[in-house]
């Protein structure tokens, strides 16, 4: 049976609509929309505006979030940071995968997330052994999203070198690892399972230029012709300095030769680029991966949001490591980090009297679908009810209406004014609390103290 919903405020397609229905179909899809107020809907305070696809996570990073805040070595950066990564996630096995991204995707619904891009390369078990099944791990990945109610894009990567130039594998790789035909089996099996599951899609990932050869890229992307294709790139100056000595080119520009790219594609990070790949991939409809918390956090550097703007760029936003979880959080950093840049207010803004908030949050939910493939975004006819409504009896969000509700959230009020959370029209998350969250974070403590993290 569809399902009414009146909001005191609701950000649609058109616009903020005060108050507003939604109806809601059995399969999650929104069938109407109606400023006109309807007796037989349910009605609910607050403010609901689109959830947030969120296009970059490695869901077992999280269980290691605020276990590498520690100062010495003689060199504390992404590569030291990477070599305790590997160290973390030898002892992880199939059931502690599955803890960790139900937890983690627990508090991404209660943080404005609704979809989630996993890029996923932990395949096999320690040393390198396949598993018997050897989707075990995807699997995992696949049951926690259906626990949670997200909707997910996995995005099984393809690793199969230890670095530029066919490098062998490190010992701490050897879980990544696939060649040719074992990843096309891989990826063709996930895409015919993921068919039957609701809100999952299957996609595909390079980890990097550094993990795959040019040759097997080009293999891969003949025999895998749909789906969302994900690669790391251009995130640390050392990587792009090793892709100049080994091709003399730079990561994004040496992409942009070899491979058609379009909108299939989402290039994460891709932080160091000169104007001329900034101009490049602005102009291709590809997606850049932002993920500003775990870009400060490893240090990377800060993206040129404003030139890529200017170009009618198109970028998503990921939470990465994990190590923050909230959209605000993220859409807030993004905004913050080009200020400190360019000592200037509002850099984001899409024109004179236009908000930022809401400039950045239109253009992540945008970017976000496209990246994830799933049919998301402004909140209209023919998309799912990933909805997440705004506590606006919350003191902070008092007087407010239009768009500074959501300046008020990104800016101000973070995750603590969100208060329920729609993914495909199930509110998954009521007064703060998702409807599983209490065995969900038993069995996720369980895990964490067997392995005596
Ligand atoms: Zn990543």
């Amino acid at each position: 049976m569809p399902k009414t919903y009146q909001f005191d405020h609701l950000l649609s397609a058109d616009g903020w609509l005060s108050p507003s229905c939604v109806t809601v179909e059995d399969d999650g899809m929104i069938s109407a929309i109606s400023k006109d107020p309807d007796s037989t809907a349910e009605k609910l305070s607050g403010a609901c505006v689109p959830g947030m696809p969120n296009v970059h996570s490695h869901a077992f990073q999280r269980a290691m979030a605020g276990l590498t805040e520690i100062g010495g070595g003689t060199e504390n950066n992404f590569w030291s940071w990477q070599t305790v990564m590997y160290d973390f996630l030898a002892a992880l096995g199939p059931e502690d995968v599955e803890a960790i991204a139900a937890q983690l995707y627990v508090e991404m619904l209660k943080g404005g997330y609704t979809s989630v891009g996993e890029f996923h390369y932990l395949h096999h078990g320690p040393g390198g052994k396949t598993y018997s099944d050897p989707n075990e791990m995807s699997n995992r990945i696949f049951s926690a999203a259906s626990q949670t109610g997200i909707a997910l894009t996995h995005l099984p990567v393809l690793y199969a070198q230890g670095g530029f130039g066919g490098q062998p594998p490190l010992d701490g790789q050897k879980r990544f690892l696939h060649d040719i035909d074992s990843f096309a089996r891989l990826v063709t099996e996930l895409q015919a399972r993921c068919r039957s599951l609701p809100g999952i899609e299957t996609g595909m990932a390079f980890h990097s230029l550094r993990a795959v050869s040019p040759e097997m890229m080009s293999e891969i992307l003949k025999f895998i012709t749909d789906g969302p294709v994900h690669i790391h790139i251009a995130e640390q100056m050392r990587e792009v300095t090793q892709c100049v000595e080994w091709s003399r080119q730079r990561p994004v520009e040496w992409l942009f030769e070899k491979q058609h790219i379009d909108n299939r594609w989402c290039l994460v990070h891709a932080t160091h680029m000169t104007e001329v790949e900034i101009a490049l991939l602005a102009k291709s409809g590809a997606v850049a991966g932002l993920c500003p918390s775990t870009e400060a956090n490893l240090g990377d550097g800060l993206f040129s949001l404003s030139e890529y703007i200017d170009q009618s760029g198109v970028f998503g936003l990921g939470s990465d490591s994990n190590t923050s979880v909230d959209a605000a959080d993220e859409i807030r950093l993004l905004e913050y980090g080009q200020r400190l840049l360019l000592q200037q207010r509002n850099i984001s803004a899409a024109g004179d009297g236009h908000s930022t908030g809401a400039s950045l949050f239109q253009s992540a939910l945008q970017g976000g679908a496209i990246a994830l493939a799933q049919p998301v975004g402004s909140l209209k006819t023919g998309v799912r009810a990933d909805m997440i409504i705004l506590d606006t009896d919350h003191p902070v969000l008092a007087g407010r209406s239009g768009d500074a509700i959501l300046d008020t959230w990104i800016f101000a009020g973070g995750r603590a004014v969100i208060k329920d959370v729609f993914a495909a029209g199930h509110r998954v998350v009521c007064e703060g609390r998702h409807w599983d969250e209490d065995r969900i974070a038993n069995t996720f403590r369980q895990a964490i103290c067997r392995l005596r993290y």
